[in-house]
C-alpha cells in the first residue's frame, strides 16, 4: 500500500482528572501537539493522472480548519468541576489523554472523509477515494498515541 503522511502542529491545554491530585498531569498545563496524518487512495496506489496519492496542499485545505478549531483550546473531563464551559474550554466525556484526543480527532476526520466520498458533499476539499490510514498524536517528542483507521 502506498501512503503519504503529513505533520500538523498546534498548542493546546488539558488537565487530567482520573489520575488524582498527586499526579502532575492533574494540573492544568499545555503541550505543543503534533499530529501525523497518513492517507491513501482507495486503490492504494498513486493517482496515474498526478503520480500522487493526494497533493499535500489539498490535504492542508482540509486539515487546517480542524487544527485551527483546536489551537489554544483547553480540554477537560466533564466530571471535573474545576472548569466550565467558557469560550476555549471544551468538555470531553472522558479524560483528555493523548489516547482520547487521538480518537476524537480520528472521529472528526473520518466523518469528514466519509462525507467527501459523497459526490454531492459540500465538503469537496479532497478528491473522492482518499481514506485515512492512521493518526499519531504526540504530546511530547517522546510520547504519542496512534490509531490505525482501517
Ligand atoms: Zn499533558
Amino acid at each position: 500500500m502506498l501512503t503519504i503522511k503529513k505533520t500538523y502542529t498546534w498548542e493546546m491545554g488539558h488537565a487530567l482528572f482520573k489520575v488524582g491530585k498527586e499526579d502532575k498531569c492533574y494540573s492544568p498545563h499545555g503541550h505543543n501537539y503534533r499530529l501525523i496524518v497518513e492517507v491513501a487512495r482507495e486503490d492504494e496506489k498513486a493517482n496515474p493522472d498526478t503520480d500522487m496519492v493526494i497533493n499535500f496542499h489539498e490535504l492542508d485545505r482540509y486539515m487546517d480548519p480542524l487544527i485551527e478549531e483546536n489551537d489554544h483550546k483547553f480540554y477537560f473531563n466533564e466530571d471535573d468541576d474545576r472548569f466550565g464551559g467558557d469560550d476555549g474550554y471544551i468538555a470531553l466525556y472522558c479524560d483528555p489523554t493523548a489516547e482520547a484526543l487521538c480518537q476524537m480527532l480520528w472521529g472528526r476526520l473520518e466523518a469528514h472523509f466519509n462525507l467527501l466520498r459523497e459526490p454531492i458533499s459540500p465538503y469537496k476539499l479532497l478528491p473522492l477515494g482518499v481514506k485515512l490510514i492512521s493518526l499519531e498524536l504526540f504530546e511530547t517528542d517522546k510520547a504519542s498515541a496512534k490509531i490505525y483507521c482501517s
